[in-house]
């Protein structure tokens, strides 16, 4: 059986072939880490005599690594499959299911380890496309894990039961539904958000927090980049790409005290009058938008009236088709023109380009609901949403580890996480 074929069918045995477990105990060998254990194993001296903490923290992985919904689920697939035992590393006495409930709870309390852990993930991938360029399989020109991210958020339900009054989980909020995911721009849903910072080029999470779904996207985007920087000093981050969600000039000017170019896009806010059109070009003498001609060092980015022609044309004798009309936009130290014309121009190619890698966070977002049950738990309460939001992350990184260091991009589909084509990076020009 090819690993490809292995899905997850309920009431059903799954069989792992010797193959198959070779990979999966080399993908959960990255969860491995002695601190979250350790400190996990300090709970032995309260409870009834138990199993290794390691062989349940490995249990946990392999939930959310083969996408099992529920934890008897796990049981069963556990009872059935010897080989998913022996490299958990149970016996043949599977723990109750309270066991498995109790030993989440317990993992609740060390969302900081979990998080580390990640942290550690991030590092490690970022150390082996690193070590992959220099043996030249992976292109030496590609970019440096970090260099241009995404922001965005991604809504996550709490399992509370809403029609108890007042509702089961306390810490919940209602927050609006992120409009590509409902019908109606207004549907409300109680739960979380999971605000988040990925590369664009690697598909790679890299830092993540976990707000009431009451508390709006844009106020996040600071937060989220000065998160990324504390945990990963030694990153060179130089853009930041983000939807019209987080389109506030607090924001550019954020960005750009941090030296960072923005990539957001830009909502229809302004009535008519505004000399500039949405992706960020003036108009002319004559009212046409102008062209983006180039960014000059010294006097900004160039814009020249359409060659084809304005209002102006042929109205008089000395001008041309065009209005002649040539003008220098320079951003710096502006905050209204860093968000309307952009220190990166709007106008540019490039910006698009940048623009469309953007839809790397959706893929991770997409990939962590269809296959790492983000969105389908029974969850309530702050704590346990997070190390749901993290195990899901958590288990994408490491097989995202597991697809770089065995080269196996076919077999390692089958816990399914897509890793975008190294991507071919213009080099990034400062305006
Ligand atoms: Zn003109």
């Amino acid at each position: 059986m090819a690993l490809g074929e292995f899905t997850y069918r309920p009431g059903r045995g799954q069989y792992l072939d010797a193959e198959n477990v070779g990979l999966l105990g080399h993908v959960l060998a990255f969860g491995d880490d002695d601190a979250l254990l350790e400190r996990l194993q300090a709970y032995r001296h309260t409870g009834r005599p138990g199993y290794p903490v390691s062989t349940m923290w490995r249990a946990f992985q392999i939930k959310y690594l083969l996408g099992i919904r529920f934890n008897r689920d796990l049981i069963a697939q556990l009872q059935t499959s010897p080989a998913l035992r022996s490299v958990c590393g149970f016996g043949d006495v599977i723990p109750h299911e309270s066991a498995f409930s109790r030993f989440f709870a317990r993992l609740a309390n060390h969302q900081q380890e979990i998080e580390s852990i990640q942290t550690r993930l991030v590092e490690w991938i970022a150390d082996e496309i690193e070590r992959q360029k220099k043996a030249g399989t992976i292109r030496d020109d590609s970019p440096p894990l970090g260099e241009v991210t995404a922001i965005d958020s991604t809504d996550l339900p709490s399992h509370a039961s809403i029609r108890r009054k007042p509702h089961t989980d306390p810490s919940a909020r209602w927050g609006h539904r992120t409009p590509k995911f409902s019908l109606s721009a207004n549907e409300l849903f109680l739960g979380y958000k999971l605000h988040s910072v990925v590369d664009v080029n690697y598909g790679v999470p890299l830092v993540d927090f976990m707000l009431p779904a009451n508390e709006s996207d844009s106020p996040q985007l600071p937060k989220l980049v000065e998160l990324l920087k504390d945990t990963y000093p030694w990153m060179e981050p130089r853009c930041v790409v983000a939807d019209r969600g987080y389109d506030a000039t607090s924001n550019y000017v954020f960005l750009e005290n941090q030296k960072l170019f923005s990539v957001i896009l830009r909502r229809n806010t302004d009535r008519d009058g505004d000399i500039y059109t949405l992706d960020g070009r003036p108009r002319c003498v004559g009212g046409e938008p102008m062209q983006f001609v180039h960014t000059d060092p010294h006097h900004g980015h160039l814009f020249r009236c359409n060659p084809d022609g304005c209002e102006l044309k042929g109205k008089s004798p000395w001008l041309g088709p065009s209005c002649v009309s040539e003008h220098h936009e320079v951003p710096a130290g502006d905050p209204e023109l860093l968000r309307k014309v952009g220190r990166l121009p709007r106008a540019s190619e490039f910006w698009g380009w940048i623009y469309r890698r953007r839809q790397s966070i959706e893929r991770l977002f997409n990939s962590l609901k269809h296959s790492r049950l983000l969105t389908t738990h029974r969850y309530l309460r702050r704590r346990k949403v997070r190390l749901h939001a993290s195990l899901s992350v958590l288990t994408s990184l490491m097989t995202m580890l597991g697809r770089l260091t065995t080269g196996d991009y076919a077999r390692m589909r089958w816990m399914r996480l897509t890793m975008s084509t190294v991507a071919q990076m213009p080099t990034m020009r400062a305006a």
